[in-house]
């Protein structure tokens, strides 16, 4: 039997947490489904897999009389400060490093990454997303070379200011196949991005603007040995799963300029992996039977709520048990190699990657 507990993991995709940890059921139970309506929190989450899925583990941590009660167990958890649930379950949950993408939920909302590293007993280090730089210039800035001059200038030097990856979202507004543009094509849809802002705000989806500026990221990606994370596959209801195939990115990952860049797919590229063990059990087995375990990376995309970063390590060690045991079972490796395969992808890789 492998036993991975020891394995300090590295989440190398997650947000910040909320500092509001007093949620209602209802508002708890939201953050456990994408679906906008009010509907999914009142008559659906409760009978999702993965919702009694993690109210049992919930209840085992927290040392709650029953492993089924929702209400009991909600109230046990509010009985808590928000710092003491946290350093409960990060401790439970082992962490080495959280790597975190800031742009989402709003700062002013969240705890901020040193807390989240105190309070975890972990490091954290951050990725800086492109697109949300980009919407700040273009608001900011009427003039595109000085645009240009200012995004080359944040990206400079990323390691001295704290930055460990950079992180594109394209797969949300104008896909992952990124092209090769002009400059003359770039400045029209500059011009048109700035016709789009309202308020001193813009949601950028000018495809070719985006493409240009992301191409300038890359040879920063190359030249620094800085990681590119891609949103990949499924996401938030905003999201065009068409565009997010990342067979799309062919063309950069083809391109000359950049070999040698380290591109992170996340999210498995698969659709719809939040849903229960079976799937992950799945795309898992198809990970490693495709993949070396240094090319692979334990992530949760945890967010608002401690118990998305605990639940998903719990649960990643677990799937990864599950199927290394198998391989054992099928003589395809040994025990001692179902470890070493099992802590590259839950640290080992990561930090190679991200030289943590
Ligand atoms: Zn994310």
């Amino acid at each position: 039997m492998l036993d991975l507990s020891d394995i300090p993991v590295v989440d190398n995709h997650c947000h910040p947490i909320l500092r509001e940890q007093q949620l209602e059921t209802l508002q708890y139970r939201a953050y456990f489904t994408e679906g906008s309506d009010p509907v999914f929190a009142e008559q659906h989450v409760a009978n999702s897999v993965h919702y009694l899925w993690m109210l049992r583990q919930l209840a085992t941590v927290l040392g709650c009389q029953s492993k089924s009660s929702e209400d009991e167990i909600l109230k046990t958890r509010n009985g808590l400060s928000a710092d003491t649930l946290i350093e409960h379950l990060y401790r439970a949950a082992r962490f080495d490093v959280l790597i975190l993408d800031e742009a989402h939920p709003e700062p002013e909302r969240c705890y901020t990454p040193e807390r989240m590293g105190q309070l975890g007993h972990c490091r954290v280090a951050r990725m800086l997303r492109l697109e949300t730089l980009m919407q700040k210039l273009v608001v900011e800035l009427d003039d595109f070379d000085e645009l240009v001059t200012r995004y080359e200038h944040a990206l400079d030097n990323l390691r001295i200011h704290g930055y460990v990856a950079l992180k594109s979202i394209v797969a949300y507004r104008t896909g992952l196949n990124i092209q090769e543009w002009s400059k003359d094509q770039a400045i029209a849809s500059f011009r048109e991005a700035r016709k789009a802002i309202r308020d001193e705000k813009l949601r950028i989806q000018h495809k070719q603007l985006i493409d240009y500026l992301l191409h300038i990221a890359f040879r920063q990606a190359v030249a620094q040995n800085i990681p590119v994370q891609f949103h990949t596959g499924y996401g938030d209801n905003d999201t065009d799963m068409r565009l997010g195939n990342p067979l799309h990115l062919r063309a950069v990952l083809e391109n000359g300029t950049y070999q040698g860049m380290l591109v992170v797919l996340l999210h498995e590229s698969y659709p719809y992996t939040q849903l229960g063990a079976l799937e992950m059990l799945a795309f898992t087995r198809q990970a490693l039977g495709a993949a070396p375990a240094s090319k692979l990376m334990y992530s949760s995309d945890g967010i608002f709520l401690p118990e998305m970063h605990w639940a998903a390590a719990i649960r990643g060690r677990g799937i990864l048990k599950q199927v290394l045991e198998e391989m054992v079972e099928q003589d395809e490796i040994d025990e001692p190699q179902g470890y070493q395969l099992a802590r590259q992808v839950l640290h080992d890789t990561a930090s190679t990657v991200y030289r943590l």
